[in-house]
This record gives C-alpha cells, sequence and structure tokens, in this order.
C-alpha cells in the first residue's frame, strides 16, 4: 500500500520530528546520510515535497525533478566523488521504484552511492 504523508517517514524527516543527518538542503530538496551504508558514500536525495516514486514525481513536477537530479550531483562533488570538471572518480544513482525493485520507503529518494569500485549488474 502506498504510504501518505502522514504515515511517511521521509515526510517526518522533512517535518523535523525524525532528524536525518543532513548533508545538503535546498528550499524544495533535502540530502541526508543512509542509516544502512552500502558504500563508503551514501546518501539519500529527497524532494520536501511527498511523491511516492520517481515517475510519479516526473508526471507531477518536471522541474522539482531535475532539481532532485541536480541536487543529487552538488551531493556528489560535496562528497568528492565527482568536480565540475568531470565525473571521477564517480557515483551511481540508483532509484528503486515499486517491490521488485526493493522499494521500501515510499517517498521517492535518489541514493548518491560512491567511494568504492561498484559492481554491475546489480543483484
Ligand atoms: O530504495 P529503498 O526504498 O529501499 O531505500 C530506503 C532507504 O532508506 C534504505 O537504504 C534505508 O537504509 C534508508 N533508511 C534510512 N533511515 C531510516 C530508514 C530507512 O536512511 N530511518
Amino acid at each position: 500500500m502506498t504510504q501518505g504523508p502522514s504515515d511517511c517517514l521521509f515526510c517526518r524527516m522533512v517535518a523535523g520530528e525524525v532528524p536525518p543527518d543532513v548533508v545538503r538542503e535546498t528550499d524544495r530538496t533535502l540530502a541526508f546520510r543512509d542509516i544502512n551504508p552500502q558504500a563508503p558514500t551514501h546518501v539519500l536525495v529527497i524532494p520536501k515535497e511527498h511523491h511516492a516514486t520517481l515517475g510519479a514525481l516526473a508526471a507531477a513536477d518536471p522541474g522539482l525533478t531535475a532539481e532532485l537530479a541536480a541536487a543529487a550531483h552538488a551531493v556528489a562533488v560535496q562528497e568528492g566523488l565527482a568536480s565540475e570538471a568531470g565525473p571521477e572518480p564517480g557515483y551511481r544513482l540508483v532509484a528503486n521504484s515499486g517491490p521488485q525493485a526493493g522499494q521500501t520507503v515510499h517517498h521517492v529518494h535518489l541514493h548518491v552511492l560512491g567511494g568504492r569500485a561498484l559492481q554491475w549488474p546489480p543483484g
């Protein structure tokens, strides 16, 4: 079942009810460290507004979708995974959507992963 804002963990973080480890914030986005990191750098980037999936966000607000991508890249630069000069050493963005992808929090988020050589294909 899709969570609504009232029972959404990430909405509660945005509201300050659950304090995340924030690494970057803009008017409309929030980035914080994943509580269960899968790489030396593992940051989640969310829109403050509730949308369940990346597809739902893209349909509702293309401008905010672009802001989310820019915010994720800015986090990667801030974390030393890329620079304005290029994508070295590199990072991966993941947006799990739906049960087969393993989405557990139904508030769209981009995982920014890096700091080690990442395997492909993912599991
Ligand atoms: O893509 P998915 O929905 O599975 O990702 C949710 C992420 O939220 C997980 O990586 C999980 O570790 C993270 N999380 C968190 N803090 C919480 C609960 C979940 O960082 N309190």
